[in-house]
Order: structure tokens, then sequence, then C-alpha cells
């Protein structure tokens, strides 16, 4: 059984309380590997080692900094089928998936940041007749780089770019759900002589080891992807101590359809934006509403798709749906379908385990779950399910639809069909939402911020955002 160990100082440590923890394969529901179940000592050690580089990496210029960052990007690209195979494996997402999105943009991360560093550049503030003042972006030091199990190296690596390209030195904490690619991004930093200690990686359970991480007195910035009530305790430890903290959290997003949108394009796009990675990604659209003239046009096709999709081994080419991550996962998922039949609920398809043969006779797979009957304000549609269950409502008109999308306490991203322009322009500035995507779902362009509204987080991530994230402004102004 594989072993892993933190990557501290450059090299591969072990905890050092000596315990491990069990890490699942989702597809089979067995344990497949030990990671280390780190402390504060851990930690201690982590925060040493990434104190001692900071001056060094952050006096590097843009361009060296960016130079080590491109060679990141190109000893991953060099293994890029061992980490999708050790992604698809850790996490139960089909490898078609790992191979075409979480691999390929953990590596487009790293380059986006390595070019991004290069071009960044400091505000300056004529005053006339008195004087100049000019802003210094300077490195805040030892960073915290915390991620969730959903996308692990993709997420884990958007927040490791921009703190390392703006001359900051890191401490990651991967998911201890899905610590593998973490792990293999250790053995890269290795192969390519990373300077010590200016990426460490370790470990752990969160309440344990990542607490531990956002009270020490050496890390002055936290940026955390996960759930909103991890968020919430992150935020009340580490604001009395005065941390910076990007907070990208939970999400229930809505997916309007008009009658006026392009249908085959819609429905082709919905059932992407309804069930890849199985619905656990935050920008899954989990409440969609359809504008009641298409309403049974579009309930029968999409239940139609949703009931085709094939659920397999995600070692398979053409498994669209694997597993969902872990056990408890699937149970949380399992009670929302029930809580959804109390509430009044008809289940159109899915609703059950997917019990499968074979390899995968113990794995953790869910059937893709399509509910509808059920008001804008039941727990069903107002909780985050993070799984392969959807709502379908019917609306008649904008204000009805604007009403249901911003009545969450989340606001994170939302996805709007319709060829009227000036409708795509109006409810645009009316969703309450970090993120509108129109006519379309998940197009990425790394420049754009990206965050959330409400309860779904603080703070934008992308592009310069990031960068003056990971900076320190410092005005200086010189009289004439
Ligand atoms: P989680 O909050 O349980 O865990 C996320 C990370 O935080 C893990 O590494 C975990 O170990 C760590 N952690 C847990 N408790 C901690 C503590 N007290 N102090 C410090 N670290 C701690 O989230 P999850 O279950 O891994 O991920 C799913 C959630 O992430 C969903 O709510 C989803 O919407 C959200 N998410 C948000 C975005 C976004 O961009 N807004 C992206 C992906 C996932």
């Amino acid at each position: 059984m594989k072993t892993f160990s933190n990557y501290i100082n450059g090299i591969l440590t072990p905890p050092i309380s000596g315990n491990y923890l069990n890490n699942y394969e989702p597809a089979t529901g067995k344990i497949y590997s030990l990671i280390p179940d780190s402390t504060d000592l851990d930690i201690n050690m982590a925060v040493i080692a990434a104190k001692n580089a900071a001056s060094g990496w952050a006096a590097l210029s843009n361009e060296q900094r960016s130079d080590w960052l491109m060679k990141i990007a190109a000893r991953i690209e060099q293994k890029q089928e061992e980490f999708a195979v050790a992604e698809s494996r850790d996490n139960g997402k089909p490898i078609s998936l790992a191979r075409t999105m979480d691999i390929p943009r953990a590596i487009s991360n790293f380059r986006f940041f390595a070019n991004a560093i290069t071009q960044f550049g400091g505000e300056s503030h004529h005053m006339q007749g008195i004087g100049i003042n000019y802003t210094l972006r300077q490195a805040l030091g030892v960073v915290a780089c915390i991620s969730p199990w959903n996308l692990p190296l993709y997420l884990l690596s958007w927040k490791i770019a921009p703190a390392l390209a703006a001359g900051n030195t890191v401490i990651a904490k991967p998911s201890e759900i899905t610590p593998f690619t973490a792990y293999l991004l250790s053995e890269v930093c290795i192969d390519i002589g990373l300077p010590i200690g200016v990426l460490n990686i370790v470990h752990g359970l969160g309440p344990k080891v990542g607490d531990s991480l956002c009270t020490h007195h050496d890390v002055k910035a936290i940026s955390f992807t996960g759930g909103t009530a991890t968020g919430r305790r992150i935020a009340s430890v580490a604001a009395p101590l005065f941390k910076k903290m990007s907070l990208e959290l939970g999400g229930k997003n809505p997916n309007i359809i008009f009658a006026d949108c392009d249908y085959d394009q819609m429905l082709k796009t919905t059932i992407r934006s309804s069930f890849a990675n199985q619905g656990q990604i935050c920008l899954c659209g989990s409440r969609i509403f359809v504008e009641r003239s298409i309403y049974d046009r579009f309930k029968i096709d999409f239940v139609s798709k949703v009931d085709s999709l094939k659920i397999g081994d995600p070692v398979d080419e053409d498994c669209k749906m694997g597993a969902v991550v872990s056990e408890t996962h699937l149970n949380k998922v399992l009670s929302y379908i029930s809580l959804a039949k109390e509430e009044g609920g008809s289940i159109l398809c899915g609703g059950h385990r997917k019990i499968m043969h074979g390899r995968c006779a113990e794995g953790w797979f869910l059937q893709p779950t399509v509910i509808e009957g059920l008001p804008h304000d039941c727990r069903t549609n107002q909780e985050e399910i993070f799984g392969p269950v959807v709502t379908i409502t019917p609306f008649d008109s904008e204000d009805e639809v604007i009403m249901y999308a911003n009545s969450t306490e989340y606001g994170l991203s939302a996805t709007l069909w319709t060829s009227n322009l000036g409708r795509a322009h109006r409810m645009s500035e009316k969703l309450v939402s970090g993120i509108v995507w129109v006519n379309c779902w998940l197009v990425r362009d790394l420049r754009t911020p990206f965050g959330g509204m409400k309860n779904s987080g603080i703070g934008r991530e992308g592009g310069y955002e990031a960068l003056r994230f990971f900076t320190e402004a410092k005005n200086v102004c010189i009289s004439y």
C-alpha cells in the first residue's frame, strides 16, 4: 500500500506523530493508501521552512519566479497521464474528465500566473505641483492555501501559483479526502529542484492541521476554498489575528432557461452543468428554472438524456459519471433525496444508490437524480447538496425567476439561457451572483474575477485579483 509523506523544506517527510489516515478509492470503497495525520508539530516545521525561504524567494526577479512556475507546469505536463490516473482514482471522477479538465487546468494555472506576474505592476498617483505617489506591491511572507476534494489539483494550483508568483512562500493543505495529486506535486518540485522551503505541503485533517495552520502567528494570509461552515470557522479564528483572507465557499446555483434559447445547445450544456464530476463542482447549476411554455418539453427531453448517462468504473474511457467522493458524502446526498420526498417532491429519475458489479461492487455510486414539484423556498432548494441531484421548477416571468434565483443564502454563479440580448443584460444585472454565464457554462478566462457573493465567500481569485490578494500594497509619497 502506498504511503504518502508531507513535503517540508524540500524533502518528503513523515508526520512527526508517526500516525497515518486511511485514504479510500471511491470506485471500490477500499483503502488504497495512507496519508500523514499531521499535527501542529508538522505545521511548525513547515512554517519555519517557509519563513527561512521567504526573503530569498521574494528577492528573485519576477522573471526568475516565472521560470520556476513554468518548470513546474512543464514537469506536470510530462507526467500528465500519471496525474490524471491518480486524480481519477482518488476522487472517483471519470478518467476522461481528469485528462481533459483537471490536469490540463492545473498546468494552465501555473503557466497563467507565470505569465501574469511578468505583467503585474503597481499604480502611481500624481499630485500636480505637490509630488507623486507610487504603490509597491510586496509579498506577504508565509501564506496558507487550503483546498477541497472536488477539483483537487485544479484548485490547489489555482492558489499556489499566484501565491508563489507574487513572491510568497506557501504551506498548502490539500483535502484529506483527495491527497494523491498534491503528493505527486511534491515529487515534481523535488524533480525540478525548486528552492527548499518555498512550497510545503502538509497533509491531514482540517480541524486539526488546517486549524493550526490558520491560527499560526507567522501565517500572514489564508486562501481557502471549501464549505461555508468551514469558511465561517476559519474566519472566526483568523479575523481576530488580522490575517488576510480569501474565502471561496459553497453555492446553490440557479440555471434559468427561457423559451427563446437555443434549445439543443441549452439541453446539452444543462446535462453537463448539472452532472459533471457527479454534480460535485461548486459551479454546477442545481436549481433549474424553466419558462412554463417549454417546461413539459424540457422535462421529457432532460429526463430521457439523464436516464441514458453512463455510470461506470471511472477507469473506463466511456464512463460519463463515476463515483461520489466518499461514503459519508453518498449518505449526505441520499438524505437530501429523502428530504425532497418528505417535502413533497416527485423523483422523475434516479433517487437511489447505483449498485455496480465486479471491482466496483462496493463503490459509492449514485444515480443522477431529477426532482420536480418543490417550492423555491424548501430546504432541498435552499441548501447545498453538492451531488448529482437537481430540481426543476417552472416560472412565468423575469421578476418571478429573479426572486427564486436570489432567494438562497448563496451567490456563487448563475447560468442564463436566452436569445434576447436586453433580457440577458437586465437579468445579469439583477442576479446576486459573483459569476453569470449567458448561453454557456464553465467557460473560463483566467484573467476574470472569480468568487461569490453572500455566504458564497469573500474576495475574488483569478488574474490580477489573486496577485493583489497575495501582496501588500505600500504607498510611497514623494514631495517635489
Ligand atoms: P470542507 O470545507 O470540508 O474542506 C475544505 C478544506 O478545508 C479541506 O482541506 C479541509 O481539510 C479543510 N478544513 C476543514 N476544517 C478546517 C478548519 N477548521 N480549519 C482549516 N481548514 C479546515 O469542504 P469540502 O467538503 O472539501 O469541499 C466541498 C465544499 O467546497 C462545497 O461546499 C463546495 O461548494 C465548496 N467549493 C467551493 C468552491 C468555490 O470556488 N467557491 C470550489 C470548490 C468547492
